[in-house]
């Protein structure tokens, strides 16, 4: 029977070291539940790094114990790991992608191992691959892999989705292998990117900078028909709802209060990453308490930022940028029993984000650029009595969906300043409208839809493609 196979850097596990035995941990990530329908089910398959580097004997224990649980590994050495994906995938294309320009390198080494990388994700695909099998490739660390595996299957199905921003094709065009990265996506037959910008982003720079054609959303590849698409994701929303409405996290919720007080919280949480906006935020916090000093006592920015990429040097610096800048607004205006900042740099389980939805009335998530940005849309899901006020930076492709937010450029201060005073005095009534659609808009439109469509406009497609042969 044909099969599923999705592709992605990441497993939906990550193999950890303790005490020199292998352990295995499970990712609750968004893309993990979503795509759990899929994976889990009969023979279909993700292929994936497993997140260590281990030696022979190991990797082929893993890729055994492995097979029971529906994955195959794809083992990343520690050179893999330094070039194509601290390298190539997170200091050249991430920052390109997001607009950061100045943090983007070039490094033709880094090129080569994010080629050889990508062709490691092909071969595992080939050796698993049986006529008719459907492949989905998931991001911007394997935008190769499509083609690699189409010179070899020429008539196979293959989906790609794009979790990241695309570009204008000004900014994609400084990248020295711009040709060779667009040819790679479009061995895929379907294409989706999470909004309409994205979309026309990709499909002018195929036009643009590799010569192809387009009407509408088609482009044809060697007489093949290639479809790109926008398809924002979204998120489990009962999840959330139900674990926010749990006596766990109503329990937590009431010992947080007991221990901060009545001061009014901000919820800020995101990766530590130069494109989520933090210093942006701190800053605009510092402005608003200086200039409306009524409210120094009253309110505080409770910042919860996740590790992450901590071996690259930009986030490194950023980490030292947000710790000063805390320090600084918390010296500040703090006093013996007020702290403005609240500041975790460490990630929480899902029972104590919850209960943080629960006591934030407003969410202030404004991204520099963001490709989505989940974190909005579980707070809205996670708000039981419709009340709060989402603050949500127009550079998230969420604001697509979320109009009902108050929607800031990051860039702004001002306009971040004044946001934060609108949404800390809307009225109730005000809140509750806007929240009651922020969300029937998330409840519609969840994670599973969003695989259900992708999978089904890629079968349709092909069946387009077979009936125009
Ligand atoms: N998250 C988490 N633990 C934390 C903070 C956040 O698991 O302590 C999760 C959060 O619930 C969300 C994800 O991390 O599902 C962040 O996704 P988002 O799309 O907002 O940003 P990304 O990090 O993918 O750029």
């Amino acid at each position: 029977m044909a099969k599923t196979i999705i592709v992605s850097n990441r497993l939906p596990i990550r193999i950890e070291k303790e005490d020199g035995q292998k352990v295995y941990k499970t990712s609750e990530g968004g893309l993990a539940t979503g795509l759990g329908s899929i994976y889990k089910e009969g023979n279909n398959i993700w292929i994936g790094w497993p997140g260590i580097s281990l030696d022979h004997e190991e990797e082929q224990e893993v890729e055994k114990e492995l097979i029971d649980r529906n994955m195959r590994p794809v083992f990343l050495t520690d050179d893999d790991v330094e070039d194509f994906y601290l390298g190539f995938s997170n200091q050249t294309l991430w920052p390109a992608f997001h607009y950061f320009i100045h943090h983007m390198r070039f490094v033709d080494e880094e090129w080569e191992s994010y080629y050889n990388a990508n062709r490691k994700f092909a071969d595992a695909v080939s050796k698993w691959l049986e006529p008719d099998d459907i492949i989905w490739v998931h991001d911007y660390q394997l935008m190769l892999v499509p083609e690699m595996i189409r010179k070899q299957f020429p008539n196979v199905t293959i989906g790609f989705f794009q979790h990241i921003p695309f570009p204008s094709y000004e900014v994609f065009r400084m990248i020295p292998w711009r040709k060779k990265l667009l040819n790679g996506v479009l061995g895929a037959d379907y294409i989706g990117f999470h909004t309409y910008d994205d979309m026309r982003h990709f499909l002018s720079s195929c036009h643009r900078l590799a010569g192809y054609s387009y009407e509408r959303n088609q482009i044809l590849v060697k007489n093949r028909l290639v479809e790109a698409d926008s398809l924002p994701m979204g998120i489990d929303y009962e999840k959330y709802l139900q674990s926010a409405t749990s006596q766990l996290a109503k329990a937590k919720e009431i010992s947080y209060r007991d221990s901060l007080g009545s001061q009014e919280l901000i919820l800020s949480m995101d990766r530590l990453d130069y494109s989520k906006g933090i210093p942006g935020r701190l800053q605009a916090f510092d402005k608003f308490l200086e200039k409306y000093p009524e409210y120094q006592g009253r309110v505080s920015l409770f910042l919860i930022v996740v590790p992450s990429r901590d071996q690259v040097a930009s986030y490194k610096a950023l980490k030292e940028k947000v710790e000063f800048l805390v320090g600084h607004v918390n010296g500040k205006y703090g006093t013996i029993n007020y702290v403005p900042v609240h500041f975790y740099y460490r990630s929480f389980p899902l029972d104590d984000l919850s209960a943080f939805y629960r006591m934030c009335k407003i969410a202030m998530i404004t991204p520099k650029r963001d490709g989505m940005n989940l974190v909005c849309k579980e707070y809205i899901a996670s708000r039981e009595n419709e009340d709060g006020v989402l603050i949500l930076s127009e550079m998230a492709g969420a604001s697509k969906e979320l109009s009902d937010a108050i929607l800031v450029n990051p860039n702004d201060q001002n306009e971040m300043v004044e946001a934060i005073k609108r949404a800390l005095e809307m009225p109730l009534n005000e809140q509750k409208r806007r929240m009651k659609i922020m969300q029937r808009t998330v409840k519609k439109y969840t994670i599973f839809q969003w695989v259900d469509l992708f999978m089904n406009n890629l079968k349709d497609l092909k069946e387009r493609q077979q009936s125009m042969a």
